[in-house]
């Protein structure tokens, strides 16, 4: 059905219909283990604007919410986050935020290139901004970035078009295009357990990734946020998410799959049960703490109160509980890596 190098989706879907929820996990824990071994990547995730000319339903930082306090990191406290997270051994860091026009394209380049010099050429950086013209994905890869997240958030063109207030799949879909084209390594990914959505949709976001064979697939449970439209939407449960992370897994043997802040803040031991399903990275959230309790896509958001660098202990706990370690390294997906020597 899937050995780390061949795949087959049908017979992957169809043993998804069917196996219990252990089996899958089992089975997806022994494949991740036979392609990444033990390890888990680290990733230093800075939250650096939470302000947003979107309105997406489900997000807590959507415009429309007037109760958030806006902030927005300077490029100095942003290039410093990573200037101390590279002496600290991180490798990668992840900056996202909402779609905040301050950051221009140019804006951003000059970023990654003070980001890159300081930290002596040594460090991944991933983007997450959403989406961005052709043009501006290709200035920033040129300036240095090397990978990009940005989740289509389920594959149903009509709830897509719903949650995301008009901007249709397909456009989130060329975008992610024109970042396959033009070199980066891509992530994406989905919410599991947006009203609206069934078993079959989950299915199809799986695909959907098989399809797109995106090197990078973050998975989490949607949680309602109090103060957008969706808050009265029931709270599927972990397990749901847990079972698509399997599924992707058996699909994607080489992605790199992140456990989740969601899972984690949705049940304690959530992101260890997401390692325990195939994920294999980790994203300790370096935001200062001043302002992370402001960047509240969904409530009860864990780790809000210590430092992202005082976390990397605790996740290191967490990682050794599953029987895995945790690894400083860059890290780049073998998928992105294989495609690249093609
Ligand atoms: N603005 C960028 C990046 C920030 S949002 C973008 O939208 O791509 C990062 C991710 O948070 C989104 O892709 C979405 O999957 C997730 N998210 C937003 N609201 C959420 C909620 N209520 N519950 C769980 N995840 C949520
Ligand atoms: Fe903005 Fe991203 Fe939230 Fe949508 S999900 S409102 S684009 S931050």
């Amino acid at each position: 059905m899937t050995t780390a190098t061949s795949v087959d989706p049908k017979a992957v879907v169809a043993y998804y219909r069917t196996a219990s929820t252990g089996e899958l996990i089992q089975r997806a824990d022994a494949l991740c283990r036979s392609v990444h071994g033990d390890k888990v990547w680290l990733r230093g995730l800075v939250e650096f604007s939470n302000f947003c000319g979107m309105d997406c339903q489900y997000c807590g930082i959507r415009h429309s919410n007037s109760k958030v306090e806006r902030y927005r990191l300077t490029p100095e406290q942003i290039i410093d986050l990573t200037v101390q997270g590279h002496e600290a051994g991180l490798r990668t860091f992840v900056l996202q935020g909402g779609e905040d026009p301050w950051f221009t394209a140019d804006r951003v380049a000059q970023l990654l290139d003070s980001i890159k010099t300081r930290t002596k050429g040594e460090v991944a950086i991933t983007l997450s901004l959403g989406i961005r013209p052709r043009e501006t994905f290709r200035l920033w890869k040129n300036a240095g970035a090397d990978r990009y997240l940005m989740r289509f958030e389920t594959s149903d063109p009509d709830l897509h078009a719903r949650l995301r207030c008009g901007v249709s799949l397909e456009r989130r879909l060329e975008a992610l295009d024109d970042l396959r084209d033009l070199g980066w390594e891509v992530g994406s990914g989905f919410m599991v357990g947006l009203p609206g959505e069934t078993e079959e949709t989950r299915i199809r976001n799986a695909l959907l990734c098989y399809e797109k064979h995106f090197d990078m697939v973050g998975i989490g449970p949607f949680i309602p946020h109090p103060e957008t439209p969706l808050a009265q939407a029931p709270q599927q449960p972990l397990e749901l998410a847990l079972r698509a992370t399997a599924l992707v897994r058996l699909l994607l043997p080489l992605a790199n799959m992140p456990a989740t802040t969601a899972a984690g803040s949705l049940d304690k031991q959530g992101r260890e049960k997401m390692m325990a399903a195939g994920a294999n990275v980790l994203m300790p959230n370096i935001t200062p703490e001043d302002v992370k309790k402001n960047y509240l896509l969904y409530p009860n958001k864990i780790c809000l109160d210590e430092s992202g660098f005082e976390c990397i202990n605790c996740l290191d706990i967490r990682t050794h509980l599953v029987q895995k370690t945790i690894d400083y390294a860059r890290g780049d997906s073998p998928s992105w890596r294989s495609g690249q020597s093609e």
